[in-house]
């Protein structure tokens, strides 16, 4: 045995729930090989000692946007049209290499803060599996593909310049190592590309057995554009193009109606709710509920830091039980056992990785997070979810892991020289973006 992590409670977040005080979770070759409450009689290589900590499946961030870190604090309090009028300037000017090291700050973020995998939909895919690779978190990442295509343009998939990065990036990500690192198709959102791209994409997806990202029905501006232009909202027209019939990941799903919400349902997409960027923004949050009653898998996501200021998911999983309340007027709804499900077992399903994270498991890939249950805000603990939902927050992570890997721990980050990567954004990436400004 690699690793123990010795006299830690375990919140399994298995089928039965289980949650096991003075557990010994065995570590070997990257997999989970024992959880139990007796220690092993093998001993261990190495030992972790787990007294006053709680152990999670490491979270799984299923949307967000790197590279935009870069970013952080620049418009957080301009108006939707200022603060985009800004970004876009500043997007303008990015490149591989400012992307790099944002994304590599980002997944120090996510790391600090427990997140073991995440899904990304921006550009600079390449420069984002970089950052992935060396890191060692898991990453779904999509390419943000956007383009309107004239009725009398012929569009070639084979010549379409967007199209072939990401075969490129397929061809040389997809499935790296071991499959930490999977690529997806995607649109930036329904009002940003049209459907001659969403059919090439769509079908380029299903041909490759690879999943889809979007954004979807964030704004009551945007259903309603799209239904005075096609007499559809976005859920229903994007489906009429083949866009679901791949693993969809479809961040927001706010205004979908009733009927959208069952259609996707069916085509089990996963909504996924960013409650930190709508609160922000001073919209309504994802209808979490009604999309789990209309079949939608529901997943989690902190969205892009210029939209949610951090990447923690902790905040993302207290918010997200507070909207299912505050809309509900119910203040048990969305029990702090479903906040945790959303942030572990369906942000896994939502990857396409059930198989092998999300849960605490005999058999799973050791991805998980020890949270530092010591502290005075986290003292008396009669409840650990409810502590883990109500009351932790993401820098009370001691230990990230992925694969049994040490990713995170006390202050440290073994895979990520956090020194050069700041270096890296203070003298090349932010000048770059702001030299205009000097
Ligand atoms: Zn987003």
């Amino acid at each position: 045995m690699d690793t123990l992590i010795s006299n830690v409670t375990a919140v399994t977040m298995n089928p039965r729930m289980e949650v096991l005080f003075g557990a010994y979770i065995g570590i070997e070759d990257g997999k989970i090989v024992s959880i139990s409450k007796k220690p092993p009689a093998q001993a261990p290589k190495t030992i972790i000692e787990g007294t006053g900590m709680v152990a999670i499946p490491g979270l799984i961030n299923c949307h967000t946007h790197l590279a935009t870190s870069v970013l952080r604090s620049y418009t957080d309090d301009l108006g939707n049209a200022d603060a985009l009028q800004f970004l876009l300037q500043k997007e303008a000017k990015m490149d591989s290499r400012t992307a790099k090291a944002a994304a590599l700050l980002s997944i120090a973020e996510c790391l600090r803060f427990g997140v073991t995998s995440v899904s990304d939909l921006y550009y600079y895919p390449n420069a984002t599996a970089e950052a992935v690779a060396q890191a060692g978190i898991k990453a779904n990442l999509a390419l943000s593909s956007y383009r309107f295509i004239d009725q009398n343009e012929d569009f070639d998939f084979e010549t379409d310049e967007q199209c072939r990065e990401l075969v490129r990036v397929v061809d040389k990500w997809h499935g790296y190592d071991g499959g930490r690192i999977r690529i997806d198709a995607g649109i930036y959102a329904e009002y940003t590309s049209n459907y001659k791209l969403w059919e090439g994409l769509a079908g380029y997806a299903s041909e490759k057995g690879i999943g889809m990202q979007l954004h979807l029905a964030q704004t009551q501006g945007e259903v309603d554009s799209c239904l005075d232009r096609t007499g559809m909202g976005p859920g229903e027209l994007l489906n009429c193009h083949n866009l679901f019939a791949v693993p969809a990941t479809a961040a927001g799903c706010t205004y979908l109606e009733e009927h959208e919400r069952k259609l996707l349902g069916k085509k089990k997409v996963t909504a996924v709710a960013t409650p930190l960027t709508a609160y922000k923004n001073g919209q309504a949050s994802t209808p979490i509920l009604d999309c789990v009653k209309a079949g939608m898998n529901v997943a989690l996501g902190t969205d892009g830091t210029i939209e949610s200021g951090n990447l923690d998911m902790f905040e993302v999983m207290r918010f997200a039980a507070m909207s299912a309340r505050k809309e509900s007027g119910d203040p048990a709804a969305l029990p702090s056992s479903a906040a945790l499900m959303m942030a572990t077992v369906t942000g896994a399903q939502a990857q396409g990785r059930a198989k092998e994270c999300g849960m605490l498991q005999v058999g799973m890939d050791a991805d998980l997070a020890l949270v530092d249950f010591t502290a005075p805000h986290l003292m008396p603990c009669h409840n650990v979810l409810n502590g883990l939902v109500w009351s932790a927050k993401g820098g009370d992570v001691a230990m990230t892991m992925v694969r049994g890997q040490i990713l995170y721990q006390n202050g440290r980050f073994p895979t990520i020289d956090l020194k050069e990567v700041v270096e890296e954004l203070t003298s090349y990436a932010i000048p770059t973006l702001f030299e205009d400004q000097k």
